[in-house]
């Protein structure tokens, strides 16, 4: 099966959090779209892995994406080895994905430039011919997005997610032993993301891109390709 857009994320929550809009927004106008979380985010201070779990898979029907795999790299060991480019590889030459979006660079969490760098050199490794991975033949995505978690970057591109926002909060507000909800156990510590305060800067943030391009709400990302652009799109701008 071709899944035309993947977005590859460190734990069950970033890709809702960071591009939740964008992907609901693919699956609107008929692409299929995958999340690929790398870890089962078993670090999380609040929750568990079972409840992580079952958190994802209520999000992703909310996003409707088509695929949702995990591939159980350990939480805080995401290493650019050898064996984890392989899984990632195999990924893209089994779904083929035209884009693929992945975190940015520059972050607080270890964890999220880790995945990164293991990401962004799968995607080159996996179109070598001589990288071997059985009967799946070499495959490289067309472009590489980065997405905006904690730290604040200058975009390449912003996309208006004006539409989609409503899926993306209901996606984000799946993870109810994550985020704030009232209804959670009183008993587990309050973490950087679980006050209502990183609700109201999620939204902020998503007003304050949007803003730059006209709409109401808006994702920021990064590529460091050039952008080729037709005729017709001139006039989109
Ligand atoms: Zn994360």
């Amino acid at each position: 099966m071709k899944i035309d857009a993947l977005f590859f994320a460190a734990h069950p929550d970033d890709a809702e959090l960071c591009c939740g809009g964008t992907i609901a927004k693919l699956a609107a106008s008929g692409k299929k779209t995958g999340i690929i979380d790398l870890t089962r985010g078993e670090l999380g201070t609040r929750g568990s892995v079972s409840l992580r779990r079952k958190e994802a898979q209520s999000a992703a029907k909310a996003l409707r994406i088509t695929l949702r795999k995990n591939l159980l790299i350990p939480d805080g060991a995401i290493e650019n080895t050898f064996s984890n480019r392989l899984k990632v590889i195999r990924i893209i030459r089994t779904y083929r994905p035209d884009i693929i979006f992945f975190p940015h660079y520059i972050d607080r969490h270890p964890d999220h430039f880790h995945t990164h760098e293991l990401v962004k050199e799968s995607a080159f490794y996996s179109g070598l011919a001589k990288v071997k991975t059985g009967n799946l033949t070499p495959f490289r995505p067309g472009r590489n997005y980065y997405y905006m978690q904690t730290y604040a970057f200058e975009p390449s591109l912003i996309v208006d997610v004006t539409s989609t926002f409503s899926a993306k909060l209901k996606a984000i507000n799946c993870y109810s032993s994550q985020f704030f909800n009232t209804s959670f156990k009183a008993e587990q510590p309050e973490t950087y993301i679980s006050s209502k305060g990183f609700l109201d800067y999620i939204e902020a943030r998503s007003r304050f891109y949007g803003f730059q391009i006209g709409a109401r709400h808006g994702e920021p990302f990064v590529t460091e390709e050039k952008i080729k652009i037709s005729a017709k799109g001139l006039f989109e701008i």
